[in-house]
């Protein structure tokens, strides 16, 4: 089975720094729209700041657990809004059973993930459907566990992001049913979620640091 080492995913990390960077304008249009307009801000700053963290990392010592541990810990820390936590809280689940770990298999790869959106649906108590980064990871997961992990890692992957991106779009129609834009109501009517569009995003990158050792 595919094995993912440390160095993809600080490689993966320091390539979602830039593209908080990229997506900074767009991911706030977004925001502005249904919302405070801060969620292109907030992780172009929390990002920034696990970029930095990176640079004095002590590479050899420190295991996956604690890589994310660290990370997700910045991101609480340095984020504010509903972005800051619900991120910080998925790293941090996403490397909670890998102490003492510098690689893991591709079928653990895909369980972090899934323990980090466990750890967003439980801190932002979102369901399917209330137009949040939820209706994009839901629907990606679901996918991932039909997927042959095995023999088909990048396949998966390719269909996860892709299930994600729909997800995505699907937002659009909807109405909020969690966060500030509750009030808006029917005003939130054609507007993409901007949490939905981050997160496919930044799951994308995954998908390029795969691309690029598969
Ligand atoms: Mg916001």
């Amino acid at each position: 089975m595919l094995v993912l080492n440390k160095q993809f995913f600080v490689d993966s990390l320091l390539s979602m720094a830039e593209l908080a960077e990229e997506q900074r304008d767009h991911w706030t249009k977004l925001d502005s729209d249904i919302g405070d307009g801060d969620h292109g801000i907030n992780l172009s700053i929390g990002f920034r700041a696990v970029a930095k963290q990176l640079e004095t990392l002590d590479f050899e010592s420190t295991d996956i657990a604690s890589l994310y541990k660290k990370v997700g810990m910045t991101l609480l820390s340095k984020v504010g809004g509903a972005s800051g936590p619900l991120y910080g809280s998925f790293f941090m689940k996403a490397g909670t059973h890998l102490d003492g770990e510098h690689e893991v298999d591709f079928k653990q790869f895909t369980q972090m993930i899934q323990d980090g959106v466990d750890a967003i649906a439980f801190r932002g108590k979102a369901s399917l459907g209330d137009k949040t980064m939820l209706d994009a990871f839901l629907p990606g997961l679901e996918v991932l566990s039909h997927s042959d992990l095995e023999n088909e890692p990048l396949a998966s992957f390719e269909a996860f992001v892709a299930r994600m991106k729909l997800g995505s779009d699907e937002t659009i129609p909807l109405i909020c049913k969690k966060g500030r834009a509750v009030r808006l109501g029917e005003r939130a009517i054609g507007h993409r979620d901007p949490g939905s569009e981050s997160a496919w995003m930044l799951m994308n990158v995954y998908l390029e640091q795969l691309r690029k050792i598969v």
